[in-house]
């Protein structure tokens, strides 16, 4: 009875929603006439973004979430969003949140390193966490209880915003065909794979996304990482380098994040709440999709099209870089108490996810 009476209920709020006059909905149709008005209360929100406006996979999440909030919620919530550099620059989206100029923001948690070291295992750390597991982990495995913890002192709400499955090692002027290749070498690499990098004896450097051609093109830098073939594809690196390492090591199943203003969040009704974090699941869920169909497609042009050179990575550099990861993640513990905490939860968590996958997912993916 219950149930059918909120169902009559909210067909009467659609109906006042809608400015459509109304009979014969309930008995006291004055006070169903004010709960309808309060319920029309629209909230405009703002989100800024860390990627250029609509750019392929990671802009178009965030235009999607808009699009998904603005009809489950028949429009009392709508989300502009903004690319980087239109509002705010693409790294401060985190301090735009954090301060409620605007209420939204869509980015990479290894972004913000500099304010919470541990930030970066929620999107990705070398030789990490699948993006299936990074969604298990966050989701049914205490990691994102252990993320909004972090982001609370900041005034912000963090969700999954996507992930981008695992990337590849990126493109190289040079073939890898030893640990000593690595020596010297200029790599666009950001973060935890940056650091490791150096002490591989390489030289890592950070740059914007749409730096990376022409600096590979200038001689500036000798390799980059960018993210996979789709992306890969799009900013047509295959002009400027010749070889292609899928080698998989660096960000093994990147998440991307949603952040939210909490006093904005807790200033919208409940269901607009919900719809916003069922929004952000379901952008999240897209994203990998979006990037598993396309990923392959996209490696296909760059090998058949565009006589991409694609290899490997040979055993020993790998475990030289898997070494030098043990050793970055153990120093970063020591130096910070959060970042030993979330560390001891995401390895715990991939520890079990990793027997579990060597058992099953991986013969599986041998015998198919
Ligand atoms: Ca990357």
């Amino acid at each position: 009875m219950i149930i059918l009476k909120n169902k009559m209920f909210s067909l009467c709020s659609l109906l006042l929603m809608s400015a459509i006059a109304i009979t014969g909905c309930g008995s006291d149709k004055q006070s169903i006439s004010q709960a309808g008005a309060a319920e029309v209360k629209t909230y405009k929100w703002k989100m800024v973004t860390s990627w250029p406006k609509n750019f392929p996979g990671l802009g178009t999440a965030p235009e999607t979430f808009s699009k998904y909030v603005e009809k489950m919620s028949g429009g009392r919530l709508t989300v502009k969003v903004f690319g980087a550099g239109e509002l705010v620059p693409g790294l401060e989206v985190f301090d735009t949140v954090s301060q409620g100029t605007v209420e939204m923001g869509h980015s990479g948690a290894y972004y913000w390193k500099g304010k919470i070291p541990a930030a970066q295992m929620f999107s990705t750390i070398p030789f990490g966490m699948t993006a299936t597991e990074m969604n298990a982990w966050l989701h049914f495995g205490g990691g994102l209880e252990l993320w909004e913890e972090l982001y609370k002192p900041f005034g912000l709400i963090p969700m999954a915003g996507g992930n981008s499955g695992g990337q590849f090692a990126g493109w190289f002027k040079k073939e890898i065909n030893s640990v000593d290749d690595l020596k010297g070498l200029k790599m666009r690499m950001p973060g935890l794979g940056g650091e490791v990098l150096k002490r591989a004896g390489g030289i890592p450097i950070n740059l914007a996304g749409g730096e990376i051609f022409s600096s590979l093109q200038s001689g500036a830098l000798d390799a980059s990482e960018w993210v996979g073939p789709y992306n890969d594809l799009a900013f047509g690196f295959y002009q400027v380098a010749d070889y292609y390492y899928s080698s998989i090591w660096h960000e093994t199943g990147t998440t991307l994040e949603f952040m939210i203003n909490e006093k904005a969040f807790n200033e919208l009704p409940s269901d607009l709440q919900e719809i916003v974090r069922i929004a952000a699941k379901a952008v999240n869920q897209d994203m990998l999709d979006e990037y598993t169909a396309r990923n392959s497609n996209a490696l296909k042009v760059l090998v058949n099209e565009h006589n991409v050179k694609l290899k490997q990575f040979p055993d020993d550099v790998l475990l030289a870089l898997k070494n030098h990861t043990n050793d970055v993640l153990a120093d970063e513990a020591k130096k910070d108490k959060d970042f030993a905490r979330v560390l001891k939860s995401y390895q715990d968590f991939l520890s079990k996810a990793r027997d579990y996958n060597n058992l099953t997912l991986k013969e599986y993916l041998q015998n198919r």
